[in-house]
């Protein structure tokens, strides 16, 4: 039986404000009109998905939010911080100490930054994207390949449990889409810290230049990415920008997180499926939940202290140890 794993996770948006400017944004928005939550706030949502069995939380923002003009001053204001990296950090040891394990996708960030962030998250990540120069890229300077490339390899060189993947749609061509693949490959070849590529197809606003590419695009790239991709490395579709009964289910391991309680703030027309339904629909696969850490990287090689007590105060060291996260077949 085909197996499918998802993780139960919900979703925090630590602010909006962004340094880039990438054509297909839904997210962004300007530090007047911005959002940046309070601890009060992130604390609440914490207990509500720990009432709720969540055992992921997906922490987000825009990237390098702390070069935008005035950002630092509302930071302060909201938050008691003068650091963002620091208020991150904060927001994570909270989900921590609530029994949550933290994966931070948070943009590019120093790598004295990323270093501290791997010691209270279970893994991180950061799409790639794409390896090729595009329009839709013209004002985000950390959207460049050599930046991204350079920025997973920095997690691979520190041992950071690690989650990537391509955006489809924004002006690539299907050559772009093999090397990207080919580009995560040699990542994952020389680091081994690639438990998972996204592929994603972009839902660009209205206003864009830019369409969600059919269905046969994604097809043929999930095809690619099960060739080119290690055994090892999960392909996954996230199934509220995806309809799953238009693609062969064997061509896909998992499904990221899935929010029972708060929205996809990236993606906000597009709710997720509940497993309960996902289930009726594809009864001929076996849907199992994973952490946000896969099993193959729960030892002490891959996992700091903070994560690793946590998962053993939670019981789910030994638990999802004993369990294969996904099968190719
Ligand atoms: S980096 Fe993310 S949040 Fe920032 S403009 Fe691009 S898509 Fe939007």
């Amino acid at each position: 039986m085909k197996t499918v794993t998802y993780s139960k996770n919900v979703f925090i948006p630590l602010t909006t404000v962004c340094a880039n400017n990438c054509t297909y944004c839904h997210f962004k928005e300007a530090v007047s009109e911005a959002k940046i939550m309070s601890m009060d706030e992130i604390q609440d949502i914490l207990q509500k998905a720990k009432e709720a069995g969540c055992k992921e939380v997906l922490f987000t923002c825009g990237t390098k939010p702390e070069q935008v003009s005035d950002f630092k001053k509302k930071l302060q204001q909201k938050t008691g911080f003068d650091s963002w990296i620091s208020f991150v950090i904060a927001a994570c040891q909270e989900a921590l100490k609530q029994g949550l394990l933290p994966h931070s996708n948070i943009g590019v960030v120093e790598k004295d930054e990323l270093k501290e962030l791997a010691n209270y998250n279970a893994s991180l990540g950061l799409m790639l994207e794409t390896t090729a120069d595009l329009k839709a890229h013209t004002h985000s300077p950390t959207k460049t390949f050599e930046v991204r490339r350079d920025f997973i390899a920095a997690a691979g060189e520190l041992k950071i449990p690690f989650t990537s993947g391509l955006l489809l749609g924004i002006g690539e061509s299907r050559q772009d889409r093999i090397a990207s693949l080919e580009e995560l490959k040699k990542l994952f070849q020389q680091y081994g810290h690639l438990q998972e590529v996204i592929l994603q197809p972009v839902d660009p606003p209205s206003n864009s230049h830019l369409f969600t590419p059919k269905v046969e695009v994604l097809i043929d790239t999930l095809q690619l990415a099960n060739e080119i991709l290690a055994e090892d490395i999960a392909v996954q579709v996230p199934p509220n920008l995806v309809d799953l009964e238009e693609i062969p289910v064997e061509l896909i391991d998992d499904l990221g997180g899935v929010s029972t309680l708060t929205p996809d703030y990236i993606n906000p027309d597009h709710q997720w499926p509940k497993i309960k339904e996902l289930k009726n629909l594809f009864p001929e696969v076996e849907f199992q939940e994973r952490l946000p850490i896969y099993s193959q990287y729960l030892n002490q090689k891959w996992i700091r202290k903070s994560v690793w007590d946590c998962l053993q105060s939670e019981g789910w060291l030994d638990e999802y140890r004993a369990k294969r996260d996904f099968s190719k077949s």
